[in-house]
């Protein structure tokens, strides 16, 4: 970064400091990851400058030649990567993706069903404010109030009773399997569409990790760029036909593949981000490499190691445990019941970094909400193993428990920057 350096120090300093705070602390934040080198150079290149809005081949713009080869490269991947008939690169983030599709499949006002956001669910899947609640009537399904978990029984039941057009699965705080297939029945049983936001878990699905849920949906969107470990954005992976053409349809002579990619763009998208798209298929590329499963295997077993090793140091995570790569932490279990955000500054403080979220049937409110999410896929980047979460979850449990006191955040900083300091982290950056 000569160049920055020299013609504009005080962002140049930003970049210095940003990479001092991520190489000395413990990266918990389980939507949050590492990407390669590779995926950081290919988002710094001059594809930035383009303007290509439309599809490889039916552009807007003269001079695509090569841009519409990039993105045909990460499309071809992605597909090979999740079984995929039919793959959009072009959404922005997650939200937007998510947007995209409930305009495909959705009139403003009819009703789906979504994942409550206080069990897990993600604020695109009906919160009151987010669109996805504003616009589409939402008839949430919860856990049960005393395992925690998913009960398909009761998703059942509410599907029969409210007739949704479209029922969503995916989460974005819940710490167990999903079972896509299940999801899939009861949508068939109901006539519903079936949309997988598979955003936190797509590197495990993926690798084989987690149940994958493309053979089974109508359409699954997921970001680049938590497990998956590519450049921040999305994607939205389909069938090609419309299984519900003459349901709900009927005028249109757009097949599914086609209603997505005219929901994305035209509908509420305009140029892609090129840069993004060489670092999407380049971040693709490596995790079709046989050391991504490896990867996303370590993730899990990190992810249990890390729960099984606070069990023991005297909390309470929500479920119990975890199958996936994130656990939330249930403060009310240590006396601490809408403490979640006095927490998450004193793990701040120690170089933890997570972040405050609610627990199922939160009892306090969400600005101070009683649990703090963390998972693995971060450290799991930088090559910590199992042995490694039993020291950190000793540090959190150090922390949760004496939050107040600044010796022990101090001596918890310690023990975590000696942790870090034998995992180098972005060494090959000439910065
Ligand atoms: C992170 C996430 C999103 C949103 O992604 P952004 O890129 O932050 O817009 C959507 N759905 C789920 C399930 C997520 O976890």
């Amino acid at each position: 970064m000569k160049n920055l350096q020299k013609n504009d120090p005080a962002a140049y300093d930003a970049v210095k400091q940003e990479l001092k705070r991520i190489r000395e602390g413990i990266e918990l934040i389980p939507s949050e990851n590492f990407v390669s080198v590779n995926v950081l150079e290919a988002m710094g290149t001059i594809f930035t400058n383009k303007y290509s809005e439309g599809y490889p081949q039916k552009r807007y713009y003269g001079g695509n030649q090569v841009v519409d080869i990039v993105e045909q490269m990460a499309i071809d991947r992605a597909k090979e990567l999740f079984g995929a008939e039919h793959v959009n690169v072009q959404p922005y983030s997650g939200s937007p993706a998510n947007m995209a599709v409930f305009f495909a499949l959705m009139e403003p006002g009819e009703k789906f069903m979504g994942l409550d956001l206080n069990a897990g669910g993600h604020l695109t899947h009906g919160s009151p404010v987010n669109f996805s609640g504003k616009l589409f009537h939402c008839i949430p399904y919860n856990v049960k109030k005393d395992t925690q978990i998913l009960d398909m029984d009761e998703v059942r039941e509410i599907a029969l009773r409210e007739k949704p057009k479209m029922i969503l699965s995916g989460l974005t705080a819940y710490p167990r399997k999903l079972d896509f297939e299940a999801f899939q029945k009861i949508a068939d049983e109901v006539g519903a569409y079936h949309f997988s936001d598979i955003s936190h878990i797509a590197g495990l699905c993926s690798a084989g990790v987690h149940q994958n849920p493309v053979p089974y949906c109508d359409v699954v969107t997921t970001t680049t760029h938590k497990t998956l470990r590519g450049p921040r954005g999305a994607m939205i992976m389909s069938k090609i036909e419309d299984k519900y053409h003459d349901k709900y349809h009927p005028e249109s002579k757009k097949n599914l593949a086609e209603l997505i990619d005219f929901n994305v763009f035209p509908g509420i998208q305009g140029g892609p981000h090129d840069h993004i798209t060489l670092a999407k298929g380049v971040a693709f590329g490596e995790a079709l490499k046989p050391d991504f499963k490896n990867y996303a295997e370590q993730i899990v077993k990190n992810a249990k190691a890390l729960a099984d090793e606070l069990i023991s140091q005297g909390l309470t995570l929500v479920t119990g445990g975890t199958d996936n790569h994130l656990m939330v932490i249930d403060l009310c279990g240590n006396d601490l019941t809408g403490k979640g955000k006095e927490v998450q500054n004193a793990l701040e403080k120690a170089e933890i970094y997570v972040n405050k979220n609610t627990v199922p049937y939160e009892p306090a409110s969400p600005f101070n909400p009683s649990g703090i999410r963390l998972g693995t896929p971060a450290v799991t980047s930088r090559g910590m193993t199992e042995n490694d979460m039993k020291i950190i979850a000793k540090g959190i449990a150090d922390v949760v428990k004496n939050h107040e006191d600044e010796t022990i955040l101090n001596d918890v900083r310690k023990r975590m920057q000696e942790l870090t300091s034998k995992y180098p982290l972005y060494s090959e950056l000439d910065i």
